[in-house]
This record gives structure tokens, sequence and C-alpha cells, in this order.
């Protein structure tokens, strides 16, 4: 096993990485701003450091200052976490270059996943299927982008090979708006992401989003952990996540998580990783691979039963996979609720003390979070401050243990979004599950 792990990162990912590190032996290492001194995990790890101011690009981005903390204590790897460096390619690459274990997949494999046109010509040959599209960047012929676009169907959308967070993509409704939305896309991305290369693909009006998780060992196995469903989104983000999805099949799982695991062997990946998909009409369109741990990944560890940070660590120390692909059992459902220091109606963030707290619990309740009374949010970073999974026998428990729970926790002297996830929870169609990824934007817009 690993003797002494690095935790690249905040907040309630830090501390769950140090909780699994504990269970396996493995010594910690804090690195930290000086804004989250008061970190729970910071508190709690073996050693600390601190890495600089609190801006992140001057402590959680700042690659050198990450390294040297893992020299100084001799720490063995790197955790990166989410969000950060966690998908920085030439991290990884300086983290592996200074003799050191990134815990993740190798710097090629981030690149190659991490620039979408190149993702996507991968997954295709892999036998992924992926939304119809230019197959491959647009060139500077407009007749041919014309006919490309004939040929796709209206509406399109034109996407930022290098693009990130719900930025740099352009719908097109018809043929007048094609050839002009192109020049601008192409030069927001260059401005943007440095690369002005965009393709196009067909525009899916009502897609659900529907991602699957998988694990490779590097070691030629590699395996699917069924899917989530993370339809629930306001402006790109994720509020509220479920596994499994409502209405996928076991056959629809087998299909589409194997082609995932396959994919996972042909691109030789090596850690946890995500294949997101939209799903509209009963077909998945893959639209790109997050090659980290995410979020939502405890609503997987419900489900399943498999610690997907303790296999991180295990595949990261050279084990091969603890469990095969018959091991993999999907039981019952588990709901996510993401909990925000913000105002429910506004969205405003709204960090500051924390002068009261009390976590819920009971049957099939996880609450992962750094937050404890006297904790003070900081300002500088994103607003989650806990993550909130219910588990049950099935759907309608899991729903009714949340609303117990939501009810339950009190987060005393800043404002959260526990108001909007109760006004989710207690919502019909979503009761009815299967709603897609612009349902919440039109009840919100609705209720304004
Ligand atoms: P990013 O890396 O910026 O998150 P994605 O490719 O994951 O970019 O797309 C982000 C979001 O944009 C998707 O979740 C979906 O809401 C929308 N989107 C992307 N491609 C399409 C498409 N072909 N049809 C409809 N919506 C799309």
């Amino acid at each position: 096993m690993l003797d002494k792990v690095v935790i690249a990162n905040r907040g309630e990912i830090a501390l769950r990485i140090l909780r699994a590190c504990r269970e396996l032996g493995i010594k910690t290492v804090a690195v930290h701003s000086t804004a989250d001194r008061d970190l729970k995990h910071v508190l709690l790890a073996d050693e600390t450091i601190c890495i600089g101011k609190a801006p992140a690009t001057e402590s959680y981005l700042n690659i050198p200052a990450i390294i040297s903390a893992a020299e100084v204590t001799d720490a063995v790897a790197i955790h990166p976490g989410y969000g950060f460096l966690a998908e920085n390619a030439d991290f990884a690459e300086q983290v592996e270059k200074s003799g050191y274990i990134f815990i993740g997949p190798s710097p090629e494999v981030i690149r190659l996943m991490g620039d979408k046109v190149s993702a996507i010509t991968a997954m295709k040959k892999a036998g992924v299927p992926c939304v119809p599209g230019s197959d491959g960047p647009l060139g500077d012929d407009p007749k041919t982008n014309i006919q490309i676009a004939k040929r796709i169907g209206y509406p399109v959308i034109i996407k930022a090979s290098g693009g990130g967070g719900g930025r740099g993509m352009r719908v097109v409704r018809s043929e007048a708006e094609l050839l002009k939305s192109i020049e601008l896309t192409q030069a927001e991305a260059g401005a943007a992401f440095g690369n002005p290369m965009v393709y196009m693909e067909k525009f899916l009006e009502n897609p659900r989003h529907i991602e699957v998780q998988v694990l490779a060992d590097g070691q030629g196995n590699a395996i699917h952990l069924a899917e989530r469903d993370c339809s629930m989104q306001r402006r790109h983000q994720k509020v509220v996540e479920e596994a499994p999805a409502p209405g996928i099949t076991e056959e629809m799982r087998k299909y589409i998580g194997e082609r995932c695991a396959r994919a996972c062997v042909d691109i030789n990946y090596r850690g946890a990783g995500t294949f997101e998909f939209l799903y509209e009409n009963g077909e998945f369109y893959f639209i790109e691979m997050n090659t980290r741990i995410q979020v939502e990944h405890p609503v997987t560890e419900m489900v399943t039963g498999v610690d997907l940070i303790k296999e991180q660590l295990r595949i990261a120390a050279g084990q091969p996979l603890s469990i095969t692909q018959d091991q993999v059992q999907v039981r019952g459902h588990a709901i996510e609720c993401r909990i925000n220091a913000e105002d429910p109606e506004s969205f405003i963030p709204s960090p500051g003390n924390i002068d009261r707290f009390h976590p819920p619990g009971g049957m099939g309740i996880r609450w992962d979070s750094h937050i404890y009374a006297g904790y003070k949010v900081p300002p500088h970073y994103d607003s989650m401050i806990g993550k909130l999974i219910t588990f049950g026998e099935n759907r309608d428990i899991a729903i009714a243990r949340m609303k117990n729970a939501l009810r339950e926790l009190v987060v005393g002297g800043i404002k959260t979004n526990v108001p909007l996830q109760q006004k989710i929870m207690a919502d019909e169609n979503f009761q009815n599950g299967g709603t897609n990824i612009h349902y919440l934007e039109k009840k919100l817009d609705a209720s304004s």
C-alpha cells in the first residue's frame, strides 16, 4: 500500500480522501491555504502544510508548492480530488517527473480525453455511441460546413474542442446563422481556451444527463459500476444526483456499461473515471469523459457497496482491481442533494460563520461534509458545504428519507439551498423520475 499521501484539495472531498486513507493505514498530508487552517481534514491530518494565500491561484492551483509539500513530508503520492488540478495533464506530468504517484490516469490519457475532438474520435473507435456530428474539427470551407450541418440536420450545436464548464458552445437553428456562429465560437474559444478548434454536433432538445462510473487498474482490467442520473441542473451545475437512473433497465445498463469498460482498456485508462452521456428517446450519446473522481460518487458507492476512493488508492499503489464485473450488483436506490452556502432564491453565495449545526441521522443517511459549529465558510471557493446522501431499498424510500434528513439538518448563521432541495423532493415530476436537463430551470422560471 501507499505509505503517505498528499491531499491536494479542500472541503468535503479532502475529508473523504483522508477517511479512506485512514482506513487503509495510509498517512496523510493536508495542504491548505491561509484561509483554510480550520478545515476539518486539516485538523485531522497527520501533517499539514500551508501552501499559499487564499486565492486558489496562489494555493490549490500552485503546482510547485504542492510538489514541494510532497518533497518535505516524504509523501509518495498526490490525490487531486475534483476541480482545481484534477484534470490538469501538466500537473499530472510534473508530479510523475518529480518522482511521485499521481492518483489518476496518465498525463497522456488526461490530455486525450481533455480535448473533446480527440476524446470523441477515441470513443467512436472504441464503440461508444456518440452524438451525430462533424467527426472532427470544422475547417474553413463554408460550403463543406453548410453540408455537414445539412447532413446532421438542424438544430446543431457548435462546440469548442478545448471547452469546459459549460462554456464555448452555441446552438444554431438555421442555415442563415451557421457561418457567423462558427466564426464567433472559434474566436471565443481561441480567447478563452487558447485553442480555436470547434466541431459540430446534433443539438438534442430535451435530453437527460446520464453518466457511467468506471474503474480501471491500467493492467488490462476495467469494470463499470452502473449509471447515475444528474439531470437536475441549474446553469450546467448539478443540484441533485441519483443512482441508478430511473427507467434504465439491466439490459441497457449492461449495453452502455460494457462499452465504457471496454473503451477504458482501449485507451489504457487507469483509476476512477466517468463517461458522461446525453440520453434521449432511449439512446445514449457520449459527450465527454471526466478523468477523476466526481462530486456525486457516493450515490454509486451506496448502491454498489464499492468504496471508490479506496479503489483509487489501491490502483495507484499498483494493485489490480479488487472486484470483478460479476461482483458488481446494483441494490436499492441512492439520492444526493448538494448543500450549498447560498441564498435559495437568488443563488448568491452566503459565506460566513456557522453558529449552529446539527447533522441528520437514521437508517440510510450519509452526510459527507467538513462543516461544524463554529466553522467559518470562506468566501474564496465553491459554495458547496456538504452532500446529503440517502439510501433505500427503492427510490420512494430514498426520497422519503431525504425529506426527513433535509428537515433535520440545521445549519445556522448562513443561508443554504435546503429550501430549494425540499421543493425538488416535493415535486411530483421529480418523484415520478426521468425529468430532463431543462426541468429545474423551467420550474424556477415559472415560480419567479
Ligand atoms: P463542458 O465540458 O463544458 O461541461 P459538455 O460537452 O459536457 O461541456 O456539455 C455541457 C452541457 O451542454 C451538457 O450537459 C448539455 O446540457 C449541453 N450540451 C452539450 N452538447 C449538447 C448537444 N449535442 N445537445 C444538447 N445539449 C448539449
